[in-house]
C-alpha cells in the first residue's frame, strides 16, 4: 500500500534523480583491498581511504579474531556503564604514546568524535571558525554546540585573521559570570575531498596571536604523514602547539572508531561531557584490538616501509599526469570530439604528496558518466557530488594505496589517458 509518506518520499527521491545527486549503494562481496567484486564483476578500485592497505591486512585481521576470542563480539555498554573493556585502554595507551599527548579519548567513529568534543568544548556564548572546506561532522558539530559559527576562505589566511579581530572584539564586549566567550578555530590538515594542506604554522600563530583554541582533524594525515606516521601536524612540527587533535581509525589505520588526543584534562572533560562518547555504546573490542595493531605497524620498520610503498606508488602516477612540475599541462581528446577542441573540462590536481587526487569535473551527470565509463575499463571511483562537494563541484576523488602494484597504477593512467575528455591540467599543491 502506497501511503502519503511513501508519495511524499518517493516526490523528494524524484527530485534528487532529477538533480543527479540520487545516491544508492553497492554491495562489496569481498574485503577492502584494491581488487573488489562489484555485481560479480572485479574492479581495481581507486576510491578507498584504507591509504596503506590495512584493512585486510593479516596483522590486523589476527588482533581483531584474539579479541574476540577473550573479549567477545559486543562490549555490552557505554564505557561509562560496564564497557570500558581493555582493548579500548590498551588502544588509548598506545594512541596517546604514538601521538605524543597526555592522553587519548576513542569514540565509536570519527564523525561521534567530532559532534562530542565540538559540542562539549564550546556552546552558545563561544564563537566557532571553521575552514569553508572542512568535513560534515565538523559543520554539524558546530551547528550541534549552537556557538556563533563563522567560516573562513579556505586555508585563507587574511580571511581567518579578519574573523578572529571580529571575535576577539565580540569577546572582550562580553563578560560572563567571570567569563569571557572563547573562541574555537577548526580545519583539517588534508583536506578530504581535494587532497591539499592546511598552512597549520600560519594558523598556529593567528591562534596565540588571537588567544583562540584550535582543533585540527587529522583524518586523512594520521598514520601517512609526519616522519613518524603521526600526522601531518608532526611533519609540520607544531603537535604540542594544538588543543584538540582529532582523528580516525578508519582510513590510514584500516579499522573504524574516531579518536581525540591533547591534555588529560582534555580527555578527563571529554569523558564527563562529550554526550556521542557518554551515551553510546562502546567500539567493539576487536575494533580497538585491531587499531592498536595499526599503530603499532605503523611505527615499526615495517610500516616505514608500507608509507614508503605509497609515496612510491604517487611518484609513478604523478610521473605520468604532471611529472610533479608545477602548472605543467596533460592534453587528451574531448568525448566525441577532435583533439584540440573544446575547453578544458577535467582538471587533475595533484598535489605534493597527498593520496588524494580529485578529477574536478563540475557537473553532476558528467561525473557520473566518467565514473560509469571508467567501469567498463574496470577501474571502480564512483563520483563524489553535492552535498559532500559544492554544487557543480562534482568530482572523481581518486586514491593510491601502497596495497595497489605498479601494474594497478598503470592500468589507472591507461584508462585516465583514454578518457578522451578534453584538457587535463595538473597543478601542484604547496605542503
Ligand atoms: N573527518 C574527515 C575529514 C573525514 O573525511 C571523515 C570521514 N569521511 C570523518 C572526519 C569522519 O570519520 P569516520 O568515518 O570515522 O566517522
Amino acid at each position: 500500500m502506497t501511503t502519503a509518506f511513501d508519495i511524499e518520499l518517493k516526490q523528494r527521491l524524484d527530485a534528487l534523480r532529477e538533480q543527479n545527486l540520487f545516491r544508492e549503494l553497492r554491495r562489496v562481496d569481498s574485503a577492502q583491498s584494491p581488487r573488489i567484486q562489484i555485481d560479480g564483476k572485479p574492479f581495481l578500485n581507486f576510491s578507498s581511504n584504507d591509504y596503506l592497505g590495512f584493512a585486510n591486512d593479516p596483522l590486523l585481521k589476527d588482533a581483531a579474531i584474539e579479541a574476540v576470542k577473550k573479549f567477545g563480539a559486543g562490549s555490552g555498554s557505554s564505557r561509562l556503564i560496564c564497557g570500558s573493556l581493555a582493548p579500548h585502554h590498551e588502544l588509548e595507551e598506545t594512541l596517546a604514546q604514538f601521538k605524543k599527548t597526555e592522553a587519548a579519548l576513542v569514540f565509536s567513529t570519527g564523525y561521534a568524535a567530532a559532534v562530542g568534543t565540538i559540542s562539549a568544548l564550546v556552546g552558545k556564548d563561544d564563537i566557532i571558525i571553521i575552514d569553508k572546506l572542512v568535513h560534515a561532522s565538523i559543520v554539524d558539530a558546530a551547528r550541534l554546540s549552537g556557538a556563533k559559527l563563522r567560516v573562513f576562505s579556505h586555508n585563507d589566511l587574511d580571511d581567518l585573521e579578519k574573523i578572529l579581530k571580529w571575535a576577539q572584539k565580540r569577546a572582550a564586549s562580553i563578560l560572563l559570570a567571570d567569563q569571557r566567550p572563547k573562541i574555537l578555530i577548526i580545519t583539517e590538515s588534508v583536506f578530504s575531498m581535494d587532497g591539499d594542506f592546511a598552512p597549520l604554522k600560519q594558523i598556529i600563530a593567528l591562534k596565540e596571536k588571537y588567544g583562540a583554541w584550535l582543533m585540527v582533524d587529522e583524518a586523512h594525515a594520521t598514520g601517512i604523514f609526519g616522519k613518524n606516521g603521526r600526522g601531518f601536524a608532526e611533519e609540520c612540527g607544531v603537535s604540542e602547539q594544538i588543543e584538540i587533535q582529532m582523528g580516525t581509525l578508519g582510513k590510514a589505520l584500516g579499522v573504524s572508531g574516531g579518536y581525540v588526543c591533547g591534555s588529560r584534562n582534555l580527555i578527563d572533560y571529554l569523558i564527563n561531557r562529550a554526550r556521542s562518547f557518554i551515551f553510546s555504546t562502546a567500539p567493539v573490542p576487536a575494533a580497538a584490538a585491531a587499531a592498536t595493531a595499526a599503530i603499532r605497524f605503523i611505527q615499526s620498520s615495517a610500516g616505514e616501509k608500507r608509507r614508503n610503498l605509497l609515496w612510491k606508488r604517487l611518484t609513478q602516477f604523478r610521473s605520468k599526469f604532471g611529472g610533479g612540475a608545477m602548472g605543467s599541462e596533460f592534453r587528451v581528446h574531448a568525448v566525441g570530439e577532435p583533439p584540440e577542441s573544446g575547453t578544458p573540462n577535467l582538471e587533475i590536481q595533484v598535489s605534493e604528496g597527498s593520496p588524494i587526487i580529485p578529477l574536478i569535473i563540475g557537473e553532476e551527470n558528467k561525473a557520473l558518466e566518467i565514473a560509469a565509463h571508467l567501469r567498463t575499463r574496470g577501474i571502480f571511483i564512483p563520483a563524489i557530488r553535492y552535498p559532500t562537494v559544492a554544487r557543480g563541484a562534482a568530482r572523481l576523488r581518486l586514491t593510491v594505496t601502497a596495497a595497489h602494484t605498479t601494474d594497478d597504477v598503470e592500468q589507472l593512467c591507461d584508462a585516465l589517458g583514454k578518457l578522451e575528455l578534453g584538457k587535463h591540467r595538473t597543478s601542484n599543491i604547496e605542503r
